[in-house]
């Protein structure tokens, strides 16, 4: 009964549910979009570089425009963040469970906010391969344009006190 609200898993938790790879995170793809608040469940299933595993789900607000909602993909970043994850080295979203796809562009604006966007690993798979997963690294000339660089030092991780 607790598994079924599962926000984290450490990497050994993961391996138990048969995630032993960043490959394998599909795995666990169900039991983000299980999380959901929405009436389409999108699901993002996260790899820290600790080798924890991570999900996020997305949620609407009845009433409240959708650019108020809290997208799969956002929801994953704020877990990290809370657990000092400080960093994102794969991730998957799928709103069906079988055919993963790119964060939307305001998650892609999102994602790269973070200091290691360009080395996050997008896992890719097609309704027309089904069989096929492909490691799809963010390309710098991937990145939305007019996007500025932030300073650097930031991170997953909550600050440290002002400075
Ligand atoms: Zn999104």
């Amino acid at each position: 009964m607790a598994q079924q609200y599962r926000f984290v898993f450490t990497a050994e938790q993961a391996a138990s549910e048969g995630v032993t790879d960043h490959k394998k995170l599909p795995k666990l793809i169900e039991n983000a979009r299980n999380l959901a608040k929405a009436p389409i469940k999108v699901g993002a299933v996260g790899r820290a570089s600790s080798g924890g595993v991570y999900l996020g789900a997305n949620v609407e607000f009845e009433g409240l425009l959708p650019k108020f909602y809290i997208h799969a993909e956002q929801f994953l970043i704020a877990n990290l963040a809370l657990n000092s994850e400080p960093e994102l080295t794969h991730l998957a979203v799928s709103d069906n469970g079988t055919v993963f796809q790119d964060p939307c562009y305001r998650c892609t604006h999102f994602l790269q906010e973070i200091n290691n966007a360009h080395q996050i690993e997008i896992l890719i798979k097609k309704r027309s391969r089904p069989r096929r997963l492909i490691q799809k690294p963010r390309e710098p000339h991937a990145r939305p344009i007019r996007l500025r660089k932030y300073p650097p030092g930031r991170t997953l991780s909550p600050s440290r006190g002002a400075r």
